[in-house]
């Protein structure tokens, strides 16, 4: 099975992943596949949900660099906390391509997690890193950039939605993508796997 990118509006992306309890070689794999793809679309960091994953882990790499491996980091099960100051900073989203937008962020947030291999991950983040963090863990429960955009906002890009929508419905209606109880059940079956 080769992952592919979904896009808004998509089901999976408004899924809220419950905690990983496995990691198995499988996963890895697609952990594996999830940064490829997070490279090959020039993003900084990559949810599972956005490859049609009920996983709660997202891949990052502030520097966007496949060379620059040193930058790579897995989140398995990220608890954001004690976020301090508020930024304003413009967004996109692999699952949104083309669409960007102001959104306000903490500057600081303290991060728990678990990395690939197990090992946890404790400490407070800054910045960049901070927002693309506050990004993801967004996605694991089901939240998007836009949802965090004022009604002027999402006014402004209200178009290009409707295309994501129109480009979603006449690709169900082709038969290219299942059914909500079809993505319902497929989710229902990976989760229990690993979750
Ligand atoms: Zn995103």
């Amino acid at each position: 099975m080769a992952l592919e990118i979904i896009h808004y509006p998509h089901p999976t992306l408004r899924h809220v992943s419950r905690p990983l309890t496995r990691v198995d070689a499988e996963l890895r794999r697609m952990v594996a596949e999830m940064f490829e793809l997070m490279y090959e679309h020039e993003g900084v960091g990559l949810a599972a949900n956005q490859v049609d994953l009920p996983y709660r882990l997202f891949v990052a790499n502030p520097s966007g660099s496949p060379d620059d491996t040193e930058a790579e980091q897995v989140f398995i099960n990220p608890v954001l906390s004690g976020g301090k100051g508020r930024v304003e900073g413009d967004e996109g989203c692999l699952s949104i391509p083309g669409v960007h937008g102001s959104v306000a962020r903490h500057q600081k947030v303290k991060v728990e997690a678990y990395s690939l291999s197990g090992e946890q991950i404790a400490g407070e983040v800054e910045g960049f890193l901070a927002r693309i963090l506050q990004h993801e863990t967004d996605h694991l429960d089901g939240t998007l950039f836009i949802d965090r955009l004022t009604p002027t906002q999402v006014a402004e890009i209200r178009d290009e939605l409707e295309e994501f929508e129109i480009d979603f419905d006449s690709r169900r209606k082709v038969g290219e993508l299942p059914t909500d109880e079809a993505i319902a059940a497929r989710l229902a079956e990976l989760e229990k796997l690993r979750t």
